[in-house]
């Protein structure tokens, strides 16, 4: 059986939390939205793409173990919509218009975690002690470091380490990145916003989930703690999804390996 749970804290710096996520273990839809905009407009912005995405998921997925391509053009679908959903209701308030929010979301399909992501929160999985990233951030400083321009220790503490070069609510299209990832009985998916991320290290990162292996709310709890007691400068949220036997998963549905595909 597939185990979750999701915990989002405001951090030690901020008045408002502007996270948001979603965790439906029952219908395997995991996700992460992390706002922007000021004068509370990002937690509009996040909340809308929390309950869009997952009226969209749930009215696409519902009742059927979807195939990784279906839950991949569901993800699609669902993320453009909330988009919409935003810029349209950033232009009823003066106050609004700058809002915008990041997202990723995880959807288990078959024997496959399909991610979507647009911005720069993150899905890792742990297997076998490792951490792996699986998604790229769409972020001004990770473009640089893949450019060669910035190493990756100059980009935590650069000054624009905020800027996200894709968001929710930007523009009428946004272009979502879509990662296939092979699942293992055992695999465990951390989704997570950049408050996490910027106050902890990937090996910090590791070191508390292997800490508290097996008891997923305590690892929630432990990497909100760690977070804020590294400064809690950002709002950080943490989902976990813990794969369990996929012995009576139906993979005729599959139609397709590990992949990596980008597109709008
Ligand atoms: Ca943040």
């Amino acid at each position: 059986m597939t185990r979750s749970y999701g915990l989002t804290d405001v951090g030690r710096c901020r008045q408002s939390n502007e996270d948001a996520f979603l965790e439906d273990g029952d219908l395997g839809v995991f996700a992460v939205a992390d706002g922007m905009g000021g004068h509370a407009a990002g937690e509009v912005a996040s909340r809308i793409a929390i309950e869009s995405m997952t009226d969209s998921l749930r009215a696409a997925l519902n009742g059927a173990a979807p195939s990784d391509g279906a839950a991949s053009n569901a993800l699609r679908k669902a993320v453009s919509l909330a988009n919409r959903e935003i810029c349209e209701s950033a232009r009823t308030r003066q106050d609004w218009n700058q809002m915008g929010t990041t997202v990723v979301a995880l959807v288990t399909a078959g024997r496959h975690a399909v991610v979507a992501h647009v911005g720069d929160s993150r899905a890792y999985r742990v297997r076998d002690g490792d951490l792996t990233l699986l998604t790229r951030d769409h972020s001004w400083v990770a473009e640089q470091v893949r450019m060669g321009l910035l190493t990756s220790a100059d980009a935590r503490r650069h000054p624009h380490r905020n800027i996200v070069t894709r968001a929710l609510g930007n523009q009428p299209d946004v272009e979502t990145e879509v990662t296939h990832d092979a699942m293992r009985p055992g695999d465990l998916y951390l989704l997570c916003s950049d408050g996490l991320n910027t106050m902890l290290q990937d090996d910090e990162i590791l070191g508390v989930l292997e800490t508290h292996r097996g008891d997923l709310r305590a690892a929630c709890e432990a990497l909100v703690d760690a977070a804020n007691e590294r400064g809690g400068e950002d709002n950080t949220t943490v989902v976990l999804v813990e794969i369990g036997d996929l012995g009576n998963v139906d993979v005729s549905g599959s139609d397709r390996g590990a992949a990596h595909d980008s597109g709008g």
